[in-house]
């Protein structure tokens, strides 16, 4: 996308708003509270129930199972938590593992103390090793309550697929519980909660093209839930209380039905841009690393190292030439820190990365400017070891 003579390729970060998810937002914002009975109450009601079959949809999951949160953050540190209940029964969860490539809102280990907390390593290609978790899953003490696995559907700096399926059926081989950070695997690749096998699936509209500050958590069957994070008025059926964030859900509601419809297509189109921007990258530098390139990726995502050249030069490098890119990791600071993915996938941090992501209007012109101002960097990072 190019806002005036700038191109942003940093989809991952934040998809821009889609047109149809902002009229969702400003006709919410004129709504009453969905909790009141009278008409005005219903109304509202009416129309978060729509936006709850729409993000339901997404996912193939029912609208009941869907809980409303301010974020994909929020949602994450509710399911990580050691006390889930069935009913009124509380079920109690020994020890939580966590893929050593979990974004920072999981990686975190919600409610859970360190000492609770195992991480999976990855391949070098960025996949989480199934063979670590089953030898975790095998060594878990079952007196000290369930497993619960955390593993995203897709990583948010590499873009590569995880195994989901396959480690949710050696996580319920074990009784275990299975949370899927789905926020990067939404509207870029199909996804079913039954056929992932995820207990739960974690959701943020931003990245969508939703308004931010608004996700879900989504259940697969509703029996098993964890102790509330937010208790208050009892809204979201208890799993959520606050009035709910109206606007934005709505907004959220209609990103998810953009995001579902003609998904396939959309996708194939960026795959396409992509393919060529790393075939530009590699004419302009036969060194560049573009990393989990021999794994399935989703089709948006370039995450790539050019030895000699740091994420924060780099990023500061393209961003004068006007194209918006993504250092590895970068803390709310807006600092860039060495990226905990590649130091799990076993390269050298210090070796930095930079992030292009893609998106439903990035388009040709974006990618040849991409691609003339990484030729300028490479070629001044040379004149530079010349000298
Ligand atoms: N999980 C992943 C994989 C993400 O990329 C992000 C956002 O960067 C989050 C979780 C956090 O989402 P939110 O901003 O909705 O809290």
């Amino acid at each position: 996308m190019a806002i005036g003579p700038r191109v942003y390729m940093d989809w991952n970060a934040t998809a821009p708003l889609l047109d149809e998810a902002r009229a969702a937002v400003l006709a919410g914002l004129d709504m009453m509270n969905p909790s009141s009975v009278h008409g005005e109450g219903r109304a509202a009601r009416a129309a978060l129930e729509k936006a709850r079959r729409q993000v339901a949809a997404l996912v193939g999951a029912e609208p009941a199972h869907v809980v409303f949160t301010s974020g994909a953050t929020e949602a994450a540190n509710t399911l990580l938590c050691d006390e889930y209940r069935m009913g009124r029964r509380p079920v109690g969860i020994g020890h939580v593992y966590l893929s050593a490539i979990e974004h920072p809102a999981i990686r975190e280990g919600g409610r859970f103390p360190v000492d609770k907390i195992s991480e999976i390593p990855v391949t070098h290609q960025g996949v989480a090793d199934l063979d670590a978790l089953k030898a975790f899953l095998a060594s878990h003490d079952e007196a000290s309550g369930m497993p619960l696995v955390a593993l995203m559907a897709v990583n948010n700096e590499t873009g590569v697929i995880q195994p989901v399926a396959e480690a949710a059926a050696l996580v319920h081989a074990r009784g275990g519980l299975l949370v899927v950070d789905a926020v990067q695997a939404a509207g870029r690749v199909p996804l079913d909660i039954a056929t992932l096998g995820a207990d739960f699936l974690i959701l943020s509209s931003h990245k969508i093209g939703g308004p931010k500050g608004v996700g879900a958590l989504v259940s697969r069957g509703e029996v098993l839930m964890p102790a509330p994070l937010v208790r208050g008025g009892g809204q979201e059926k208890g799993h959520r209380s606050g009035t709910e964030n109206l606007a934005a859900i709505l907004g959220f509601g209609a990103a998810a039905e953009v995001a579902l419809a003609g998904l396939e297509g959309r996708m194939a189109r960026i795959a396409a841009l992509r393919d060529r921007l790393e075939a530009g990258l590699r004419i302009a530098a036969a060194d560049v690393i573009i990393h989990g390139a021999d794994v399935p990726r989703v089709a948006n995502t370039c995450f790539f190292s050019l030895p000699g050249l740091k994420s924060e030069t780099g990023q500061i490098a393209f961003d004068l030439e006007g194209v918006a890119v993504s250092a590895g990791s970068a803390c709310s600071s807006g600092k860039v820190g060495e990226s905990h993915v590649l130091a799990a996938m076993g390269c050298d941090p210090k070796l930095g990365a930079l992030r292009i992501s893609l998106g439903t209007s990035s388009n040709e012109a974006d990618v040849e400017r991409a691609v003339a101002a990484f030729v300028k960097i490479a070629g001044r990072r040379k004149a530079t070891e010349a000298a």
